[in-house]
Parts: C-alpha cells; structure tokens; sequence
C-alpha cells in the first residue's frame, strides 16, 4: 500500500473547519482595521504591538524558502520545533490508539509530547555506535504506527545518523517521517530539506534557537509536502508567533553571516575542546559530533557533574540514560568559557586522583 495522506489523518482533523481569524480574513491594505478589537490607542510599550501578526507568517516563509530552495508552502513556522512535534502528534495519532517510533537515547520532547497526547511509544534503540537499527525499526511498525522521530545529528549523541538509512525508512514506511535537523547547521552534511519533493511523507524540523542564536525568540520549521504543511498551517493556534518574534527573525536574514561566522568559530572551538577532555584520565570516550556540544563518558559523571557546579560551569548529566551511563553533555563555549571548562576539569583530575 503506497503513502496516502488522507489514511493518515485523524478524522477529527480531516474534518475541521479551522478558525478563521480577522487577519486571515482580511490582510491586505485599508486605512481603518476596526475588524479585530484592537486598541486603537496603540500600546504601552516603545515598539508598537496593537495589532495582531500575520497569522501565517508570509515574509519568513518566503526567506526560509529562498534560502532552503523550496516554496514557501513547503514551510511551517512554528512557536519553536516543539510546537511542530505537538502538532504532529495532534494531526496524525489517535489517542490511546495510535503508536509511534522514537529511536533513544534521542531528544526528549518526543516522548513528552507523546505522553501529552496520551499516545504509545514504541522504543527502537540505536546500535552501540549511535546508528539507526534500520530492521529492528521496520520491524516495530504496526498498523496504528503513524510517525518515526528520527533526529540527525541526535541529541545526546552528537552524531549524524546514516542518511541512506533514513531515506531507506522513509522509503519503506507509510506513515510519517521525521528527521529533527536543530543542530544540522553545525555539521558537514547537507540538510535533508532537499528529499522533501520526492518523499511526500518526509517532515524536517530546524530550529532558530540553536545555530541562528534565537533560542528566547522561540522559531522552528517544519519542512515538508504543501499538503502535509497545510495541515500544520489548520491546526496551529492562529497567531502562534509574535510580531516581536517575526520582525526579530526577519532582521536575522539580515545579518546571516554573523551566524555563519559563528558556526565556523563553533566548530572549530568543538575539535580543540574534544581534543583536551580526551586527554583526562578520568575521561574515556569523548564521542565524534557533528553538533554544537559532545557526549563526554567519564568513569563518575556525577560527580564531574557536581565539580563543574561548583565552578559555577552547568553541563548536562545524562548519566542515566540508557546508553549514556557514565555521560556528561558538554555545549560547545566561547574560548574563554571553555578555558573556564577545562581549568575546572583539570582541577577535578587532580582532586580526584589520590
Ligand atoms: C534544541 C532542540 C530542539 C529545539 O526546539 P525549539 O523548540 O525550536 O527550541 C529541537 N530538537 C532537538 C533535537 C533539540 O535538541
């Protein structure tokens, strides 16, 4: 049975007649807007924020479009990628009934949100060096899976997972695919956004909190078939996002080359620092990342974790993770937040060692 979209949707959702806002009844130009309930009197703030946004956030989705080399209705612009995972679950899984595919240890919003939704998840571990078990994920598909979260590079990991093996699940599945790309700025590899046209059931998430250095503004995308972001652009809330958090983001394109200039000092600052942690005895694995941290196996990560605190430094125990035992996740400083970094590891080795 080949992909069809219709099948996939909660009937509920294929049926709703969404909201029909003032500003999507009405956005082109008049003199007097006495349709929305505004204050007229404007507002009590330097910046003037009286009126409500553009509901559908036609000027960003034309730049991300531009710049990703699609159209903008291949694009959904969200209150951060998180909202994206919600709606996601929202559109396609049938509480208590439907199922869907997380690949751990991976980013933990997908189990949360499918939590939310009252939604079962299915586990598919990744193999000891952080790949997708492709036959073990194809083998976990039932008749009520309807979406696999895949994330590359992943979260806690660091790492990209195979690219032919996603394509290969999204070949092979019928339900949706999603490939979580928040950190996919900092590695080498291109963006899946370039698959979307010849798989229609493929959605790529990105994000302005990371590499675009947004995270307060609270961005994401979702890229994906216009028929797929049609859904997204019924059932998000009309104004998801603030005219302060559109103008600010549309003022970023400006300035792209502070972010790609950041990125190369990012990455750079990453292969010095993991070339240090490596060399503390107490460290034994500092794994490869395409991102803007790295997992860090250390033989007490609690209590490097503990001694970092004490230096004012906060890292992520992800210790108790499956997979992660013994882990700290480290982001990637300025150079002199990770002098700071690395003083206080050497300080740890040499307090610990006796
Ligand atoms: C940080 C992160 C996000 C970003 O979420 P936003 O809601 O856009 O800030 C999404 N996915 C992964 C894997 C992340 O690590």
């Amino acid at each position: 049975m080949p992909f069809e979209l219709d099948n996939l949707v909660r009937e509920n959702i294929r049926r709703l007649v969404p909201y029909s806002s003032a500003r999507s009844e009405f956005s082109g130009d008049a003199r007097i807007f006495m349709d929305a309930n505004e204050n007229s009197f404007g507002s009590p703030t330097c910046q003037d924020h009286s009126r409500y946004p553009d509901p559908f956030q036609k000027e960003i989705k034309s730049c991300v479009a531009e710049l990703n080399g699609i159209s903008p209705s291949q694009v959904f612009v969200g209150n951060g990628s998180d909202e994206a995972i919600d709606l996601l679950f929202r559109i396609f899984c049938r509480p208590s009934v439907d199922n869907v595919i997380i690949c751990p240890p991976t980013y933990g919003m997908y189990e949360v949100l499918a939590s939310i939704n009252d939604v079962a998840l299915e586990k598919v571990f990744l193999t000891r060096d952080f790949d997708l078990d492709v036959p073990a994920i194809l083998a976990a598909i039932d008749q009520n899976t309807k979406i696999i979260f895949l994330c590359s590079p992943n979260n806690p990991t660091g790492n990209l997972v195979s690219r032919n093996a996603i394509l290969e699940i999204a070949g092979t599945f019928e339900g949706i695919v999603v490939v979580d790309e928040a950190y996919v700025h900092f590695s080498t590899q291109p963006s899946l956004t370039k698959e979307i046209g010849s798989n229609p059931n493929l959605v790529v998430l990105q994000t302005f909190s990371k590499a675009w250095g947004l995270a307060g503004l609270r961005v994401g995308l979702a890229f994906g078939d216009a028929k797929i972001i049609e859904l997204f652009d019924r059932v998000k809330p009309p104004y998801n996002l603030s005219d302060s958090a559109q103008s600010e983001v549309l003022s970023a394109f400006i300035n792209e080359h502070h972010v790609v200039k950041s990125i190369r000092e990012i990455r750079k600052e990453r292969e010095i620092l993991a070339e240090k942690i490596k060399k503390f005895e107490f460290v034994t694995t500092v794994y490869p990342s395409d991102a803007n941290f790295m997992l860090v196996k250390t033989i007490d990560a609690d209590a490097v974790y503990l001694s970092l605190l004490d230096n004012g430094i906060v890292v992520r125990n992800r210790s108790r993770v499956p997979l992660c035992e013994g882990c700290v996740r480290i982001t990637v400083g300025t150079p002199d937040e990770n002098t700071a970094l690395l003083n206080a590891l050497e300080q740890y080795e040499k307090s610990s060692v006796h």
